[in-house]
């Protein structure tokens, strides 16, 4: 009733009293509110439709300003931190060590690679302008070392921490190419086996398929609650791949558990670079509309403080990097929450790709981060999915006009129970073909449509490869002569 009676003073001029008091001026008022509510519903009922419109596939629930708050109570009694470097378990979770260890919860710590790849820090520590592959070596024996020392500060019993031991660097190429037994990958450390002692498995093949196993038997073997690992936005090429083999290891594992995902590289992160303790951990402004949705896991003064003492036993990454290690030191941790994304299936349709908005879009990647300048072609911003009866559907969308001259390449793992068939689809000048990159992958000369307007690009590929299969990773990358243009994260779907 306020509203009617606020409604009765209006302007002068505006028609007189006695006709807004009277039933003909309340029942055009009573009309004119239905009418806005009716278009308030029909705006959100608009908004809400997920199917053939610019809405995303999978629900990103969270809201885009301030983060939400966690402590380490919801990831249960098993915690399964996996690092790519002897040096980003304490960078992104020494905090969380401590609380789950204060908790009763148990922790248990992968380090993929023995972080021996770089060639200043080879040279500093040996004290040679060319180190030899033993040099490095003993970098990585002294990198794992940090890292036993910083954990058993935090309180980790020493047996929780398991060195993989790959070469440092390896990770793309052991995912993207030097996949199986025959195509080993030799590191700066001059081996193709891990050659340290203390290898979880001795003498490991360097191979992607080794490193897969490893990761499926740790996951079996220590039924973790929750894993924590590299977030699929990191722009370091080893743990973009690292996101990439733990996604694949749990979907080969049929792991139920929960999943975190953490950052530390990024051009943008973290802000400031230097030694800030009272600050926020941010994440990345982009980062807060698309992909992971962020947590914020505060920590107490003392945790902060043993965070910054266990990262300053970090001494050989602190030669290379200094301040980068020390803006880790925050009142809080970040913890990135994937959502699950189900591709659409359209029966006998067949999607429009050249509406306005692209539809059954599954990943947005962040504008403006190709590394070619100026080749906006390059620059990948959505990737769309879909299923009809007989041919699946999957689209990209660049920041520019897509051009004859980009490869543009759409690459699959398949998973079928313990099977996954690997499908890498390359398009150049309007046609596409399959590559044959692994021994897993699949066999085909059939052809693949092709189909180019403006910004978009997309293709249809038989419905058959994807029978019987119950989940898929996806990502698309550009390449422009031989140089990458961009890649995007890979997208875990269920089929
Ligand atoms: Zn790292």
């Amino acid at each position: 009733m306020g509203k009617v009676l606020k409604a009765g003073h209006a302007p002068a001029g505006s028609g007189d009293q006695s006709t807004r008091s009277s039933p003909v001026f309340f029942t055009r008022w009573v009309h004119t509110c239905l009418l806005a509510v009716g278009m308030l519903l029909c705006l959100l009922l608009v908004s809400l439709i997920p199917v053939g419109c610019s809405t995303p596939v999978w629900d990103r629930k969270a809201p885009e300003g301030k983060l939400t708050v966690t402590d380490v109570t919801p990831m249960g009694k098993r915690v399964l931190v996996i690092a790519p470097h002897p040096d980003d378990e304490s960078l992104a979770t020494a905090g969380l060590i401590q609380q789950a260890l204060k908790q009763n919860v148990e922790v248990k710590v992968v380090i993929i690679t023995a972080g021996d790849s770089s060639k200043s820090a080879a040279r500093l520590f040996s004290l040679k302008d060319k180190p030899s592959e033993t040099d490095f070596r003993l970098v990585g024996d002294a990198r794992c070392q940090e890292t036993r020392d910083a954990m058993s500060m935090l309180g980790l019993p020493r047996r929780n921490t398991i060195f993989l031991a790959y070469a440092d660097g390896s990770l793309n190429s052991l995912w993207n190419v030097s996949w199986d037994y025959n195509h080993l990958h030799t590191g700066r450390n001059g081996a193709d086996h891990s050659p340290y002692a203390f290898a979880y498995e001795k003498n490991a093949p360097c191979c992607g398929s080794n490193l897969e196993k490893n990761l499926n038997s740790i996951i079996k073997d220590l039924e973790p609650t929750s894993i924590i690992y590299p977030d699929a936005e990191d722009v370091h090429h080893d743990h973009w791949a690292a996101n990439a083999f733990v996604q694949y290891a749990v979907l080969s594992s049929h792991y139920r558990g929960k999943e975190y995902t953490y950052l530390v590289h990024r051009h943008d992160f973290p802000e400031p670079r230097s030694l800030a303790p009272l600050r926020a951990l941010e994440p990345p402004k982009i980062l807060k509309s698309i992909g992971s949705i962020w947590q914020r896991l505060p920590l107490s003064r003392r945790e902060e403080s043993n965070k910054e003492s266990a990262l300053k036993l970090y001494t050989i990454p602190r030669m290379m990097k200094e301040t980068f290690i020390d803006s880790f030191v925050r009142r809080n941790e970040l913890l990135g929450i994937v959502e699950k994304a189900k591709p659409k299936r359209i029966g006998n349709k067949k999607p429009d790709f050249t509406a306005r908005r692209m539809p059954y879009v599954v990943t947005e990647d962040p504008s403006y981060d190709s590394a070619v300048p100026g080749m906006d072609g390059s620059d990948l911003t959505k990737v769309a999915f879909c299923t009809g009866d007989s041919r699946a559907y999957l689209a990209v969308e660049t920041k520019g006009y897509a051009l004859d001259s980009i490869t543009y390449a759409f690459r699959l793992r398949l998973f079928k129970e313990s099977k996954v068939d690997r499908l890498d689809i390359k398009v150049l000048g309007k046609r596409a073909h399959c590559e044959r990159l692994a021994s897993n992958s699949i066999r085909f000369n059939g052809r693949i449509p092709v189909s180019m307007r403006e910004n978009r690009l997309w293709i249809d590929v038989p419905i058959s490869f994807f029978s019987g299969k119950n989940a898929c990773l996806l990502s698309v990358d550009s390449t422009v002569g031989s140089s990458r243009g961009d890649r995007t994260a890979w997208r875990r779907l269920t089929l």
